[in-house]
């Protein structure tokens, strides 16, 4: 089969692979949309512990099953060959605390399709049972494809808590930002002010119901002050994840206001810790997805309530290396890019 491999810093190679079959608890499936994860593009480059080459990438994929192993519809009796189903990339042992809650994303065992084992970016993958579910009937894999980052938005939303008629900040408008901002929205929020640097990015922003703010013209701390008659925002999202933007967060949050942490730029950072002790401001990690949380972001799409459209491109998989690059440079007006085997 065809598979796009990461070779080392900034090469892929589209090239020939060996079919991968289905073990007895998998199923295997024919890729028809495989997107392209920032956290890909810093392992990509060569920062990620977690990817060590040659490696096929891909954990955001919908595709249609070809086989399926005998035990797995032990797990999941829905699945027959011709389904269309996306696939939770975060295996889990479903045997530690974590699991028992249902945070299966917290399990100190878990292991990424696209890191640990081969992901999407191929023709082919195989996938453990008791990961995949079924589309939605209607639902297309390109819209199927989604899933796993809106389920990283209905994560956030979550955490956020109630949200209803009060003012929240989302600072980045790559996908993390652009589907926060819609969960926030659809769960109540009264404005939901966006910062991003990238005029394009923005913009998708604004379109979104988003109040945009550029940062190269207007200070963001500021204007979210002025805007809220100097008392700030109940809630703060940080999609990028500098020293920076943690900072503004806390700068423009109200007293009692929460902050959630999900962009992973930098590793490590000062935050201002007396500013969030004496206005008691949280801060709070969000990592990926509940099972519940991903079931629950293939329903909002399937409803058409949140969308990446019409900002998506598609791209052949030949072309996954040139997308990479443009995508770490200037990725302009594109929201998300699906690639196609
Ligand atoms: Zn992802
Ligand atoms: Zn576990």
């Amino acid at each position: 089969m065809k598979a796009l491999v990461w070779d080392a810093a900034r090469t892929m190679t589209l090239r020939d692979e060996a079919e991968p079959t289905a073990a007895a608890d998998e199923v295997l499936v024919r890729v028809g949309h495989a997107g392209i994860c920032g956290s890909e593009l810093s392992g990509y480059l060569g920062h990620n512990a977690l990817r060590i080459p040659p490696l096929i990438m891909g954990h955001e994929f919908a595709g249609e099953i070809v086989d399926v192993g005998p035990l797995a519809p032990a797990f999941r009796p829905v699945l027959t060959v011709g389904s269309l189903v996306t696939v939770n990339p975060l295996w889990y042992c479903g045997d530690c605390e974590p699991c028992y809650a249902g945070l299966n994303q917290l399990c100190p065992n878990r292991r990424l399709l696209g890191a640990h084992r081969p992901g999407a970016f191929a023709e082919f993958i195989s996938v453990p049972a008791k990961l995949a579910l079924l589309l939605p009937a209607g639902m297309d894999t390109r819209i199927g494809a989604l899933t796993e980052p809106v389920g990283c938005a209905v994560r956030i939303a979550e955490l956020a808590g109630d949200v209803a008629d009060a003012d929240c900040l989302i600072i980045g408008a790559g996908p993390i930002g652009l589907l926060s901002l819609q969960m926030l929205r659809h769960q109540g929020a009264a404005r939901v002010f966006i910062a991003e640097i990238d005029a394009a990015r923005l913009e998708m922003g604004a379109a979104l119901g988003g109040i945009a703010i550029q940062p190269r013209e207007v200070d963001t701390v500021e204007y979210v002050r002025e805007a809220t008659g100097g008392a700030g925002v109940a809630v703060s999202v940080d999609a990028v994840g500098t020293a920076l933007t943690r900072e503004q967060c806390v700068a423009a949050s109200k007293t009692s206001g929460r902050l959630i942490l999900s962009g992973l730029h930098e590793e490590s950072s000062v935050m201002p810790v007396a500013a969030m002790i004496r206005s008691e401001i949280s801060a709070r990690g969000s990592f990926a997805y509940s099972p519940a949380n991903f079931a629950r972001a293939l329903e909002l799409l399937g409803a058409g309530a949140i969308r990446l459209d019409p900002w998506i491109h598609e791209a052949p998989l030949a072309e996954g290396g040139a997308w990479f690059e443009r995508l770490i440079e200037a990725p302009g007006d594109v929201s998300k890019v699906l690639l196609r085997p």
